[in-house]
């Protein structure tokens, strides 16, 4: 598949090559133009930017709910890409299609960010608990290829990182744009703020708690945020793990665990049939447990922009959410 995926994106690079190549775009040359991958990262950007700014031109590719490990690129966002004078993304396993995109761009000056690059040591492998549903090897597998980590993307799911990605992009704001560093020095300030608040809540809210543990009858890109308060956790399925059917004995651990440990809810995360959760619940002692969505950003919408989501907001209504977990 990711075989594939690689065609496809040479083809459409080759395609723009042939056809595109030379000729500017028809972006507006007295803005900035911004390109980010996903809703975190374009969020971030604008609350740098600032309400109402008409400084740069953002835009957010992953915007039709199609999640970052199933993304792949248009002819349209190549062109986009190449051409942009800021560039943000992921940097893992599921976008690598960038790699080759950048190859493409006709802006040395371009500020790249990669996010796992930038945040360096506090990148996370991903990590496989006792009860996880066991991942299918790849059918193309080849045996003599050393196992690579698995590095997790969902870096965006910390506040703490949240702060280092925020940061790093007002500097290079204020490099493109040094006429207004002073604003995006002040918006960080402001932002900055708001999230290390946020943060402390968090930890108020799980310092506070009885119960320590969430369980998620779901995959589990959460890793992040459990780890920056010191939560336990339980999870039907590593990361974003392509597997979706639960084994039975991975429902009857993570049942178990509810019922030993009287947790209130079983955590899924948005678009989510709720399946394994509900069948989890269904083999508890009690059957009483709540289904809870916990939000992880990754389907985010350009609908969802225009109804006022931003990060701070959905991280708002998770710590609403995870209060209700802890009870
Ligand atoms: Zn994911």
């Amino acid at each position: 598949m990711k075989r594939l995926i690689l065609v496809i994106t040479a083809a459409v690079i080759g395609l723009f090559c042939f056809s595109g190549c030379g000729s500017s775009t028809d972006k507006d040359s007295d803005k900035i133009s911004i390109v980010t991958t996903i809703f975190p990262e374009y969020d971030w950007v604008e609350a740098i930017l600032g309400k109402e700014t008409d400084s740069a031109e953002v835009t957010m590719l992953l915007d039709n709910g199609v999640d970052l490990h199933s993304y792949q690129p248009t002819a349209d966002d190549i062109v986009k890409i190449s051409s942009c004078d800021m560039f943000i993304y992921v940097g893992g396993e599921s976008d690598g299609w960038v790699e080759d995109a950048l190859k493409e761009k006709k802006n040395d000056k371009m500020e790249v960010i990669n996010l796992l690059e930038l945040l360096g040591n506090s990148v996370k492998e991903e990590e496989v608990v006792e009860g996880m549903q066991a991942e299918e090897e790849e059918e193309e597998g080849n045996e003599a290829e050393e196992e690579e980590p698995e590095y997790d993307e969902h870096v965006w799911l910390s506040l703490k990182n949240a702060k280092t990605v925020c940061t790093e992009i007002a500097d290079r704001l204020c490099k493109l744009d040094s006429s207004n560093a002073d604003k995006y020095k002040k918006n960080l300030a402001d932002y900055t703020s708001e999230l290390d608040k946020l943060d402390s809540e968090y930890q108020q809210a799980v310092s506070s708690a009885k119960n320590k543990t969430v369980l998620f009858g779901d995959r589990f890109p959460f890793r992040y945020l459990t780890d920056d308060y010191g939560l336990n956790y339980y999870a039907a399925f590593v990361g974003c793990s392509a597997e979706t059917e639960a084994s039975f004995e991975t429902v009857l651990f993570l049942a178990q665990k509810i019922d030993e440990l009287s947790l209130p809810a079983v955590l899924t995360i948005d678009k989510s049939d709720q399946s394994i959760a509900k069948t989890i619940v269904d083999n508890t002692k009690n059957k009483d447990q709540q289904i809870l969505t916990i939000d992880s950003m990754q389907s985010k919408t350009s609908e969802d922009v225009k109804n006022g989501d931003t990060y701070l907001s959905v991280m708002k209504s998770d710590l609403d959410v995870l209060k209700q977990a802890l009870k």
